[in-house]
């Protein structure tokens, strides 16, 4: 056995669970200590100022900078008290993660001496320098400056020792760097457009906003075996590896109990999450082994997002400390489920009507179907869109195998809701009693709360089910920004509801009453849509057929999918939503694809790596053993005997020699396609290479290693195997 892996399973039979114990009996001693909140910033901060960070929140003013300085000083003042010594501008480029340069507060005064400072100039906007970060272009071509700017909307935190303000990330030039800045944009035109729609039934409306919820999937694996694979370490998945003969099929781990080091973690990982004001709430095994589930209460997207990353970056760090590794990763394993981040979606008015549930009279479940029907809508048109956002070179390990939901976009309503939208449109509105009581009573939406009710209708394998009160969004990949998807949908639902309202206003110009414009609206979007409600089973090979037949699109491979950010509807989204101009879109395609690109030349380069200098010297390594035994039973038996004795393991030998040969062959070629794709001056066209050329070769060579890995003497075998990497206790 190499040492590596010997030495990690011998760490492995001694780990203990770290001892965690909460900072006190009541959570509310302990919840948001770390975040300069509402309620902090009323005692640190002078009234005027309290209330310009409000009126920026609320209203979108500016802050002047005299009133920054005070909010500086009383950030720092609270900050001081949790030995803070360093700011940063924390923010999210298009990498995976987040980023921050440190500062400190020190300085010099007029006279000379040191002291602690925290600006408002300082606060506001900062040029981090941080050059190397993903532009698409932006920045070679013109200014290599890169600007962070505070994001009023999401709380100031303290990590360690260091006082975090999230911000947006945005070039000299003012494009867009990162994904707060479209998602912020996104936000505001779904609250504009969704706002607009909610007066046709209540003026009092003033502000619609977003919420989401993430259920965050990951894999825990002991630090010692992580280390012992360098596939793992370099590229977050396992090259190879034969499944274990036990993993997942007796559903044993799904909802099981929890095992102790485990648990430990995840209560550390909740406590620093609680004193970051962070909501977690359900925690559970998922169904692979290894495979764990965190998910939080609801928030507003902009929060959730940050939140999120937060969340990730703290599991990262705390992991360590139990002795784990956390795999983000949405396809660590072959074999077992992947991981994925189901983002459960909704929007809610000031006055607090969630607009995806149903309400407590007909007026309301009118104002309820026309946000669901315009959802429907919005998907429908928009398949290629929401594909892009989710789609990438880790994720596409997951979409559309067994577990996860397939690249085919559809919707899933549930039985009851589903014969509601049905009977919609079986009804005739022409007639001059289109009274709106008469016809909700017709059609029976006053009833629709009672019928969500007793529902226990749920569809694991639908990619955008709607759950009684909102929409979740499953193909989202566990290790991606959330952004991406929430900037898709938010926008996509602003640009559907705009088509919908002037539809609406079209009508009434035509003389229709309102209700009757808007039944004719929904009962357009309802027959157009129709294509994109599935209530079967996603995941099954029929479906594949039945999408084909409904003309629903179906893209596995990945530069093809992103480059549908492109397509004529999504720039009508995008461009049209000014979420992005025309600069930023080319240049987050670019950095969509050099992604891929990268991460597949990464795992090309680690497989050609561990094949020839791990698998190929342990196969040969194996085969001179088995020669020698060859040699030993043709000294001791006579020819007849040994010719009898040794077939089975000449056959071996035999196909130990083609597989070596093989691997080889392989890698060979990989290194070559490699090149060949390295050289094209295109970005698209090395994409697209590296998809068709380079890609392929992934599965044809570890199928053989995972071959021989049966076949090989497991004393020799020089890597951790699934069975000991997913079944850590
Ligand atoms: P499940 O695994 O059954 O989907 P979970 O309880 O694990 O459910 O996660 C559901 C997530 O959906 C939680 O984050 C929850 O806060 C969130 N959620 C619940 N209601 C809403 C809503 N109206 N809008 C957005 N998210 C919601
Ligand atoms: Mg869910």
């Amino acid at each position: 056995m190499s040492k590596m892996r010997f030495f990690a399973l011998q760490e492995l039979a001694s780990r203990k669970p770290v001892e965690v114990s909460l900072p006190s009996d009541k959570l509310n001693d302990y919840y948001g200590i770390h975040v300069f909140d509402q309620q902090k910033m009323q005692e640190y901060l002078p009234k005027e100022a309290y209330k310009a960070i409000q009126d920026a929140i609320d209203k979108g003013k500016p802050i002047s900078i005299e009133t920054a300085d005070l909010i500086a000083n009383g950030m720092k003042s609270w900050a001081k008290q949790l030995n803070v010594t360093h700011y940063t501008h924390w923010f999210q480029p298009l990498t995976d993660g987040t980023a921050e340069k440190h500062d400190g507060f020190i300085d010099f005064d007029e006279d000379g001496d040191v002291i602690e400072r925290f600006s408002g100039k300082l606060l506001i906007q900062q040029e981090p320098d941080a050059s190397s970060f993903p532009s698409g272009g932006i920045r070679n071509t013109f200014e290599a400056r890169g600007y962070t700017a505070w994001d009023v909307s999401s709380p100031a935190f303290v990590v360690d020792d260091t006082l975090c303000i999230p911000t947006i990330f945005i070039s000299y030039t003012g494009e867009a760097l990162d994904y707060k800045t479209p998602l912020l944009k996104a936000l505001a035109a779904v609250d504009k457009a969704a706002t607009s729609v909610c007066k046709l039934f209540d003026e009092h409306v003033k502000r619609v906003h977003a919420n989401l919820g993430w259920e965050q999937e990951y894999f825990l694996v002991d630090r010692a075996l992580y280390d012992a694979r360098p596939d793992l370490c370099l590229t977050g998945r396992t090259l190879m590896g034969h499944s274990s003969a036990k993993d997942q099929q007796l559903d044993d781990h799904y909802f099981g109990s929890i095992p102790a080091r485990v648990t430990a973690f995840m209560k550390e990982l909740e406590i620093e999450c609680y004193k970051l004001g962070i909501p977690v709430k359900t925690r559970h095994n998922e169904a692979a082994p290894n495979q764990f589930e965190l998910a939080p209460i609801f928030e507003n997207v902009n929060l959730a997002n940050d939140h999120n990353q937060l969340v990730m970056d703290l599991m990262k760090r705390l992991a360590g400390k139990h002795n784990f590794s956390v795999l983000l990763h949405e396809k660590p394993f072959n074999g077992v489920n992947g991981s994925g981040k189901h983002n459960n979606w909704s929007l809610c008015t000031d006055t607090g009507v969630n607009l995806f549930a149903p309400g407590k009279n007909p007026q309301g479940n009118m104002l309820f179907l026309t946000f669901l029907v315009n959802v429907l809508m919005m998907v429908y048109k928009n398949q290629d869109l929401l594909r892009a956002s989710i789609m990438s070179a880790t994720n596409s390990y997951r979409l559309g195998g067994n577990e996860a939901p397939p690249v085919i976009l559809s919707i899933f309503l549930g039985k009851q809701l589903t014969t509601v939208l049905d009977e919609f449109v079986k009804q005739d509105y022409s007639s001059k009693s289109d009274q709106a009581a008469n016809l909700t009573l017709k059609l029976g939406i006053d009833r629709i709360p009672e019928i969500l009710l007793d529902t226990t209708d749920r569809n694991r394998t639908s990619p955008f089910a709607f759950t009684g009160n909102r929409f979740e969004f499953r193909a989202v990949g566990s290790s991606a920004n959330c952004a991406g998807a929430m900037i898709a949908i938010n926008a996509a639902m602003a640009n559907q509801l705009q088509e919908f309202k002037a539809m609406v206003d079209k009508f009434m110009e035509d003389g229709m009453s309102k209700t009757e414009a808007l039944f004719r609206a929904l009962k357009d979007a309802i027959v157009t849509s129709a294509p994109i409600r599935f209530e079967g089973d996603g995941y099954s090979e029929e479906w594949k057929q039945e999408a084909a037949r409904r003309g629903l699109s179906n893209i596995n491979n990945v530069p093809e999918a992103l480059m549908l950010y492109e397509s004529e509807q999504s720039r009508a989204v995008l461009i049209g939503e000014h979420i992005f101009n025309e600069t930023e879109l080319a240049s987050r395609l670019e950095v969509e694809l050099e992604k891929f690109t990268k991460k597949v030349q990464i795992e090309s380069r680690v497989l050609g790596d561990l094949a020839i200098n791990h698998i190929v010297p342990t196969a040969v390594t194996y085969q001179n053993r088995l020669l020698e035994n060859l040699r030993g039973l043709r000294e001791v038996f006579d020819a007849e005997e040994y010719e009898s004795l040794s077939a089975d393991r000449k056959d071996l030998i035999r196909e130990i020699s083609l597989r070596v040969t093989e691997i080889k062959r392989l890698v060979k070629e990989m290194t070559e396609s490699r090149k060949k794709a390295n050289h094209m001056e295109n970005y698209q066209e090395r994409a697209f290479a590296y998809e068709q050329e380079v890609k392929p070769f992934l599965e044809q060579i570890r199928e053989h290693i995972d071959k021989l890995e049966m076949e090989i003497d497991d004393e020799i075998w020089p890597l951790p195997k699934y069975r000991e990497l997913l079944f850590t206790k």
